[in-house]
């Protein structure tokens, strides 16, 4: 018996293009049941229904996979990863990626650790910290060829936390919903000033559900100057 329906998320997933093997679709359930049992210990999300979990969280994390052409064992950070959305959905879907999901949050952090090593994935990792850190540290910054994020802050935030991590000729996915156009407005010119640019809104459904997402395809066109990222209350303040 599985846990989550596997015809809805196969299906689902093929209407987004992507077919998943049946060993795919078993790591799926496997990750589901462990984000539920687990989420009765400590809170992690509030979407605990087997069919919310599919569409809110599995179909929408792969979303991204449409978003920008993935080359084969490209680099992903998903920044500010929560108990794992968008990138551990998108590394059982596409194993050749190498994700790493960054969180600020212990708690969530070891979820998502204890997570891969129960589904036995390789070419992922944990990590804490907060993104404005990270992205200062030479290890990480501009080593990515892609950052997503869903649900992490407001656009112009969270392309000075994303933006730093990525390569020049890489991008940045940002998950949004609802109307995005003063928030596009807003963000523009400090993404600019990151060394980015608004490639893209790329708009879908979500399969079986009702939720339009806007994926914000942004490029790196230019090496992020030493100023950014600023410390956290500075970024958050800025109106530019
Ligand atoms: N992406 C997940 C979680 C969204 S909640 C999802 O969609 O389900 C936002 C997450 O970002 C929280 O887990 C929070 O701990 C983390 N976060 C917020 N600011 C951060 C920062 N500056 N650096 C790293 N993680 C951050």
């Amino acid at each position: 018996m599985s846990y989550i329906s596997i015809a809805e998320l196969s299906a689902g997933a093929l209407e987004l293009g992507i077919e998943l093997s049946e060993e795919q679709l078993g790591l799926f359930d496997r990750f589901a049941e462990f984000l539920v049992q687990t989420n009765m210990k400590f809170n992690l999300t509030r979407i605990t229904d087997p069919g919310g979990i599919v569409a809110s969280h599995f179909l929408d994390s792969l979303t991204c996979l449409r978003a920008v052409d993935f080359k084969n064992g490209d680099r992903v950070i998903d920044v500010g990863a929560g108990p794992g959305f968008p990138g551990l959905p998108m590394k059982i879907a596409r194993p050749d990626l190498h994700v790493t999901l960054l969180d600020s949050t212990f708690k969530k952090v070891k979820f998502i650790s204890d997570a891969a090593e129960m589904l036995e994935l390789e070419g992922i990792e944990a990590m804490q910290g907060r993104a404005e850190d990270v992205g200062r540290n030479k290890d990480f910054r501009e080593r990515f060829d892609v950052a997503c994020a869903r649900a992490l802050s407001e656009l112009r935030v969270l392309a000075e936390l994303c933006l730093p991590l990525v390569r020049v000729g890489g991008y940045v996915i940002a998950q949004k919903s609802g109307e995005i156009d003063d928030e596009l407005a807003s963000a523009r010119p400090v993404i600019g000033q990151l060394g980015g640019c608004v490639r893209d809104v790329v708009r879908m459904r979500i399969p079986g559900t009702e939720i339009d997402r806007q994926l914000v395809v942004i490029s790196k066109t230019k090496p992020t100057p030493d100023t950014f990222p600023r410390p956290y209350s500075r970024i958050a303040k800025s109106k530019s």
